[in-house]
Order: structure tokens, then sequence, then C-alpha cells
């Protein structure tokens, strides 16, 4: 494996940089862009109006390489995910959930979490770091490589993107803008601000950060309806708590009743599943452009909470409906190889300081 950065992950303002510093003219760049970010291109040598001088010197300087694959599993379901394995031997998962022709890409943000939610398998993972602008966008280039999602046109097969995989992604907020740039550029890997979703336990300072930097999607995990439950469930909760993220969520620019925030509420049996439960969360979302997405709560090794029986779940969604707000079930994806929400989680271990510091060079990314 080559020790030069990859090109990938690169922002465009660097790409111009790069091509300038080997002397050439600015739509080099805009070359470059487009083989990597509309045709995946693995080879310089592959990028058939890009003269030999630059693709000589580039190679000198920068690999396509994407991160190493330490897993890749196909659940019964059609669901794929990818355990990738970045220069510093840390892993992030990533997972594609299809849904007919195209499909959901679930991204992970940072290795591990820092914020413990009791019913979440990343937040009982020892090790956190963030993953760089480039490790967030190897997982999109690594999904499509593999699914053999390229060129990219309008009919992509990735056609939406989560940030609901490991980790906090308000807590990386500049890797992650820097990302969700590279995702939305037209010129390039060019998603719809509309496709593309960011999920947040919520932190609520950055919410409004997000909001006035890029136009995407916000999901918030809610999960209770009372601080004090939820100061156990979403421990954050007692840094920001519940009237605090609403109020945030109403000044959330993007809110409309086109674009609605999506609140995440996980079912937990005897805890947060009650019909007054209910009640009150449609209470609490009265003048908010929201829906809310149910996900029956998915165990993994050593949890300690249990799914709530269907029918509760399925009352729940019935009064939630009866106050006029859409709250469909989200059916679980991938149990069989642990690619369900919250079951995400590496064997990474704490890693020395001096490692952090070299992965932090943009686009150095491979395995
Ligand atoms: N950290 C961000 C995004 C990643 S988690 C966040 O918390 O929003 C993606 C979603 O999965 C969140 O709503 C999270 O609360 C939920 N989740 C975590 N563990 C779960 C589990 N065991 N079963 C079902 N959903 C879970
Ligand atoms: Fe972190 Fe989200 Fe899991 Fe909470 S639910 S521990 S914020 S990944």
């Amino acid at each position: 494996m080559s020790s030069l950065p990859s090109l990938i992950g690169l922002t465009k303002d660097q790409l111009y940089t790069a091509v300038a510093d080997v002397g050439e003219k600015p739509f080099r760049a805009k070359q470059l862009w487009h083989w990597v970010y509309c045709h995946g291109a693995k080879e310089f040598d592959a990028m058939q109006n890009v003269s030999k001088v630059l693709s000589e010197a580039m190679k000198e300087r920068y690999t396509l390489q994407r991160p190493g694959k330490t897993l890749h599993q196909i659940s019964s379901d059609g669901t794929q995910k990818w355990l990738l394995k970045f220069t510093d031997g840390n892993e992030a998962e990533t997972v594609f959930i299809p849904e007919g022709e195209r499909g959901t890409l679930c991204i992970s943000s940072q290795v591990g979490c820092t914020l413990t939610c009791s019913f979440c398998h990343t937040g009982t993972q020892p090790l956190v770091r963030n993953l760089t602008a480039a490790e967030i966008i190897a997982q999109v280039m690594v999904a499509r490589d593999t699914l053999g999602d390229w060129p990219s046109g309008d009919k992509k097969m990735v056609s939406n993107i989560v940030f609901m995989g490991m980790g906090e992604p308000l807590l990386n907020m500049d890797n992650v803008i820097e990302a969700i740039h590279i995702m939305l550029d037209a010129d390039g890997l060019a998603f719809s601000s509309r496709r593309v979703t960011v999920s947040t336990s919520g932190v609520v300072p950055m919410i409004y950060e997000l909001g006035k930097t890029v136009k995407v999607n916000l999901a918030i995990s809610l999960h209770a309806v009372r601080d004090d439950l939820r100061d156990v469930l979403v421990p954050i909760n007692k840094r920001y708590p519940i009237a605090e993220l609403l109020e945030a969520c109403r000044q959330y620019p993007r809110a409309t009743n086109a674009r609605r925030i999506m609140f995440e509420y996980v079912m937990l049996k005897g805890i947060n599943d009650s019909n007054a439960d209910a009640q009150e969360l449609a209470r609490l979302l009265q003048g908010i452009p929201a829906k809310v997405n149910l996900i029956p709560f998915n165990p993994w090794p050593g949890s300690h909470y249990e799914c709530s029986d269907w029918d509760r779940i399925e009352q729940f969604s019935d009064r939630m409906f009866d106050a006029g707000i859409s709250a469909p079930v989200r059916r679980p994806r991938g149990r069989d190889i642990l690619a369900a929400c919250g079951q995400l989680k590496s064997e990474s271990q704490k890693q020395r300081k001096s490692q952090l510091v070299q992965i932090t060079e943009p686009g150095n990314i491979a395995a």
C-alpha cells in the first residue's frame, strides 16, 4: 500500500491548490474532480482527457486509494455492511439499505461515540475519534464501488445519505460540513440537499450552526418526552434539555411542511412506550414541521432493554396519527449482520496521540 495521501476527500479548494502546485491550470482540477466523483476513477491513467504530464505529477504525490475493508457482509434482506479500516488502524462501519432500485447509505461520522446513550451499542465503545472529511467521503466511494454505482448520473443506487451510523455528527462539525459540501457539489457526487440527513442526539448550539451553514435535512434522536427519562436514555439531555432542543428545531431554517424534521423514537418496552408518552410527544411537537420515526429497539450483546411488543408499537403509532403527526414504524434491516440502528460497534482500540496528528492530513485515508 502506498504511503501517499489519497485525492479522495480533498475539498475543491484543496484540489485546485494541489493542481496549481504542480504548475497546471485550474480547469485541470475540474477534470480531476469529475473523474474522481462522477466516474469513481481508481487510476490516474484511466482519466482519458487528463494529460500524461499531469497524471504523472499527481501519481508522484497522491493515490486514489480507498480505505481497506476489514469486513463486507450482506444480510438476507439485502442490507450491506462494510467495516472500513483507516490508516491508523481505526475502524468505522457503513451500511447500505436497499429499497427497490435505490437505497440509503448510513454513514459514520466518528469512530465510536462519546455520548453513551444507554440503549446504543456504539456508545459502549471505549475509543472515540472524529473521522476526517476524507474518511467520511470514502464511505460513499466504497459503497458506490461495491454497488457498481459509477458513473454517477441521475439514477444513483445510493440515492440518499443519512448520518446515522457511528458517532455524533454535530460533535465533528467541521469535518461533517466539509464532507457535506463535497457530497452536494453539483459537478461531482451531486447529491440533492433534500437527500442528505444529519441525525443528532441534540447538540443544541450545533443545530443552530448546521442550519446556518448547509441546507440539509435534520433528524433528532428524541426517544423520551420527559427530561428525567431523557437524562438517562440520552445523557446529553442534562446539558441541553428537551425544551431547548425543541426551540432549536422551531428555529431550524429548513423546517417546512414540505421538509419536515424527523424525530427518531426508539421503542423500549415499559420505558417510553405508553399511550400517555404518545400523547405527550404529539403535544411537544405542536407547531414544529415534524414527522416521527418509531424505531423498534435493536438488541445487541449485553444490552439490558427490550423492544416494545408489536401491538404496543402500533398503538403508539396510531395515537400519533390521530394527533395529526405521521409516525411510521421503521422496519428493522440487516439485523442478522448487526447492521441495524444502534448495533454498530467496531473493536478499535485506543490510539497514540502521534497517530491522531497523522490522520488529520487531508486525503490521507488509505489503509
Ligand atoms: N449519534 C446520532 C446518529 C447515530 S445513531 C444520533 O444519536 O442521532 C442513529 C439512530 O439510531 C439514533 O436515533 C439512535 O438513537 C438510534 N439507536 C441507537 N441505538 C439503537 C438501538 N439499539 N435500537 C434502535 N435504535 C437505536
Ligand atoms: Fe452516540 Fe447516537 Fe449512539 Fe447516542 S445514539 S451513543 S449519540 S451514536
